[in-house]
This record gives C-alpha cells, sequence and structure tokens, in this order.
C-alpha cells in the first residue's frame, strides 16, 4: 500500500511518502521501550504539563492543522476544526483527570488491607482510519500518554499528512519523540510489530475486515486489544416523537462528515404514523445542501474521502436497488470533479437485500417503516453491528425502557450520536470491544496491580 494525500475535492495528488525498513521499525520498538522504561519513574504530573501544552497548541494553531485534514480527506472545513477543538478537550480532560484515576483502589479481604494501583502496560501498538484523523489519534494518545504507554501508530495510507502533522504538534508542545511514533508501515510490518514482546496490546479503529485481521495477530500473540468497528446505527421514531426534534437532528446525523461516521445514524426506523412526514423532512434536508470545495466556509456537501470510497458507496447503492430497494431521493450524479456523492434516500429494502446488513459510509440514508415498537427493537437489533443508536421520544421514562432493550454500545435519546472525552464510546457484536475515552478507555491498557498487605 502507498501513503499518498490526494484532495478528493479536486483528485491532485499532493505528496506520497515512502515506506519505512525493517530496521526503522526495529529502532522504533526500541525508542519506544526505552520510553516505557523512562516514564516508569517519573511523576504522572509532569506529563499532564504536556498533554495541556499540546491542548493549547493545538487551538492556537487550529486553523492550519485543520486544513491539512480538508485538504486530505475533504471534510468541511469548519468539521476539521471542529475535531481539532475536539483533540484540544480530549488532551484537557485526560490531563486533568489522570492523577484522579490512578489512585489505588482500596478492597475489603479477610487476610489483611488490600488496593490495587493502576500501572503502565508497556508500548501499544495503534491502526487507525481517515474519517476523523486527528480525533482517532488523540482518543488513544491522550489517556495512555498520561499512563505511561508509549504508541506506535499505522495511520490509514490515505492520511498520512495528518498523522506527520499530529506527530509533528505534540513534539513542539514537548512530548517526547518515542511518546507516539508515526510509522508509514505495510501490513506484514504491523504484524510483526504486534509479535513483538516490546508490544504489550493493540488498540484498532476501523473495518471489521481490518479489525478481524488484526485482532488475529493480536490474539495469536496474546496481546490484549481493543476495537471500535463499524456500525449501522438505528434512529427510531417512535409514535410519541415531537417531530421538530427530529427535524432538527435527523438530517446531520446521517450527513455529517459525508455521512463517513462510525456512529452515525443509518437506518431511520418510523414508526407508519409519521413515516411519510419524515420521508418528506429528510427530502427537504437533503435536497437543501450545498456541494462544493471543503475549504469554501459555504459549501455544506463535503466530496467522500477517495474515489474508492464513492466507488464502494456506489456499487452498494447499486446493488440494494437491484435488489429491490427504491430511491425516494438522490443518486443522482453531481457535476462537479470531486468525489462528490448525492445525499440519497432509500426505502424498501428487505431483509433479502444485500444491503440490509451492511455500513453505507457515505450519505445514504435507508428509511424503514414499523407498526409496532416491538417491530421497531427487533428491526433495530437485527444487524450485525451494534454501536449506537438513536430514540426519539417524549416519554423519557419509556425511552430508557426501550433503550435498554437495544443491542448497543450508546443510546442516546432525543438526540443523535455525539463524542466527548467524558463520555465512553464503543460498541458490541461486530462493532467491536472495549470502549475509549472517558475512565473506562483510560483503563483500556493498564495493569491493575493488587497489593496485599497481612
Ligand atoms: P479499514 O480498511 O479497516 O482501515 C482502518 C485502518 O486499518 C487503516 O489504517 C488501514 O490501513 C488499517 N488496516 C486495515 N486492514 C489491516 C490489516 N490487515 N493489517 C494492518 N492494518 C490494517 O477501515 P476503513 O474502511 O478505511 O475505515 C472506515 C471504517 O472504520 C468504517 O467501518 C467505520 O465505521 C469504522 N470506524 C469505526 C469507529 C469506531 O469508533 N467504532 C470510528 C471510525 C471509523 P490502510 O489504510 O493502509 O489500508
Amino acid at each position: 500500500m502507498a501513503y499518498q494525500t490526494t484532495n478528493p475535492y479536486n483528485n491532485q495528488v499532493i505528496k506520497t511518502y515512502q515506506n519505512i525498513s525493517d530496521a526503522d521499525l526495529a529502532q522504533a520498538l526500541t525508542a519506544t521501550h526505552q520510553q516505557y522504561q523512562d516514564w516508569r519513574s517519573q511523576p504522572v504530573s509532569d506529563r499532564a504539563v504536556i498533554l495541556h501544552r499540546i491542548a493549547k497548541l493545538m487551538r492556537t494553531e487550529k486553523t492550519s492543522l485543520a486544513k491539512v485534514v480538508t485538504q486530505e480527506m475533504g471534510k468541511l472545513i469548519g468539521e476539521s476544526e471542529d475535531e481539532v477543538e475536539l483533540c484540544a478537550n480530549i488532551a484537557d480532560y485526560f490531563a486533568d483527570h489522570a492523577a484522579d484515576f490512578l489512585k489505588p483502589t482500596p478492597l475489603k479481604t479477610g487476610i489483611g488491607e488490600a488496593y490495587y494501583q493502576k500501572q503502565a502496560l508497556g508500548v501499544l501498538f495503534m491502526v487507525e482510519p481517515w474519517n476523523f484523523p486527528y480525533y482517532q489519534i488523540m482518543r488513544v494518545f491522550a489517556p495512555n500518554f498520561m499512563i505511561g504507554n508509549p504508541l506506535l501508530l499505522k495511520h490509514a495510507s490515505n492520511t498520512p499528512g495528518s498523522a506527520a502533522a499530529f506527530v509533528e504538534v505534540i513534539r513542539r508542545a514537548g512530548a517526547p519523540v518515542a511518546s507516539l511514533i508515526n510509522l508509514f508501515v505495510d501490513y506484514d510490518q504491523v504484524a510483526k510489530a504486534i509479535a513483538d514482546p516490546r508490544v504489550v496490546g493493540v488498540a484498532l479503529t476501523g473495518s471489521e475486515r481490518g479489525g478481524a485481521s488484526v485482532a488475529q495477530t493480536a490474539g495469536a500473540n496474546l496481546k490484549k486489544s481493543t476495537m471500535e468497528l463499524g456500525g449501522n446505527d438505528p434512529f427510531i421514531i417512535l409514535d410519541d416523537a415531537d417531530m421538530t426534534k427530529v427535524a432538527a437532528w435527523a438530517p446531520a446525523a446521517r450527513l455529517a462528515n459525508a455521512g463517513q461516521i462510525c456512529a452515525a445514524s443509518k437506518r431511520f426506523i418510523v414508526m407508519a404514523d409519521k413515516y411519510e412526514d419524515f420521508l418528506k423532512l429528510l427530502k427537504t434536508a437533503f435536497a437543501a445542501v450545498k456541494p462544493g470545495d471543503p475549504m469554501d466556509r459555504a459549501t455544506t456537501l463535503a466530496p467522500l474521502s477517495s474515489a474508492r470510497s464513492k466507488a464502494t458507496l456506489q456499487k452498494q447503492v447499486d446493488a440494494a436497488i437491484a435488489g429491490g430497494a427504491k430511491v425516494y431521493y438522490g443518486n443522482e450524479k453531481i457535476d462537479l470533479s470531486g468525489q462528490f456523492f448525492q445525499p440519497t434516500i432509500l426505502t424498501d429494502i428487505d431483509q433479502n437485500n444485500p444491503v440490509y446488513n451492511q455500513e453505507l459510509f457515505g450519505p445514504v440514508a435507508s428509511v424503514y417503516k414499523v407498526h409496532s415498537e416491538a417491530e421497531a427493537i427487533q428491526l433495530a437489533n437485527d444487524s450485525s453491528y451494534g454501536l449506537g443508536s438513536a430514540i426519539f421520544s417524549e416519554d423519557t421514562k419509556h425511552a430508557q425502557a426501550v433503550a435498554s432493550q437495544i443491542e448497543a454500545g450508546m443510546t442516546f435519546i432525543n438526540r443523535a450520536w455525539a463524542t466527548l472525552p467524558e463520555l465512553p464510546f464503543g460498541g458490541v457484536k461486530n462493532s467491536g470491544y472495549g470502549r475509549e475515552m472517558y475512565e473506562l478507555g483510560f483503563d483500556a491498557f493498564v495493569n491493575e496491580h493488587l497489593v496485599v498487605n497481612a
């Protein structure tokens, strides 16, 4: 695979990067392992100072950092700026809370005084995707920087510039070189690094296929792993939903980041009484988008991240239609040279349709009509994925009861998905395992070291 930056708005190749040699990889392993040893004798408060500095520098350089992402994977410039801001918030959060998370936990036992203390584990390997090129790194980097677990990074082959920019900014803020080393490596080198005894854990965000492959390598080498994979999240509109709230949330729940979000709402499950109203409001919003240069703040529809992403999505939509789905809106060519995909609404997808259990990673909404709440829940759960979900109802208690029946890692009531450092993020089923963010994410790679004093 070639690491290359290609602007999906104008298809210009901006830069191609050389893969590293096995000797470079060996050096990175040695350096990160040494960093782990060094950190063991250094107070965590020193790292909090650096992490706060990273947050500050990212905010100061928000515009230039955002530009790298927009040129590389096409995201709207405002969304790229929001991503940089979110990274700064994550850094501040873990800098502020790490000391608390690391306090020893006393345990009751009849054999003496007991406690466990969270300690660093060692070097981690992370594999990250292109859809949030900075945020995906930060949600692993910030907690592990505080814990004292250095990181090796393999970023997506189409966002090498973002990986390089991230590393550059944290170094200028004072992070040691070996706290995070970005590697332009191929899949074999990833497997080699994971097998190295100095690497103790693996964090991957990406597709089911990539996750299964890397998790297999981690498992074969008895390395702990977290997997943040795809989603086919339901957005359930119950009988008593307030349609003004639905109208305020549904379009962006699907279209943000040009629809390329794991926890975006992808399947809209609507009670029969509200079905026609919902289709109309979604169509109005989808028809109002303005495709164009993602650097232009007036643009509201960005191109997809690459020609390959667009081709994959088109193939899926074509297969859906061939399998009986109806196009309620969209699926027409956008007359621009970039990788644009018109927001599209599909209906009449039955269980036999090839896309029924597929993630559509772009601005395509699948809308389902249901006749009872039980049917809505059954349909929501009839998926191999289980990442996020949304429920719209004016009866909060009832919505919470419905939430408890949804097979998902996250449910949002009367709003769409969100990701914040204080909220755990992750899924069940083929959406993966483990959590990132909050204390649960912090705890993903620690040694809960028990000490008993008789
Ligand atoms: P992908 O193909 O799995 O790629 C993700 C990363 O994994 C890339 O860095 C990729 O490298 C690497 N990779 C893939 N197979 C590998 C292997 N066998 N060995 C080593 N590295 C490997 O995923 P994608 O399709 O680009 O990304 C979108 C997917 O990510 C969607 O399914 C989305 O839902 C999911 N996602 C999940 C979350 C979450 O938090 N749950 C968040 C964001 C995205 P190359 O680029 O070099 O192939």
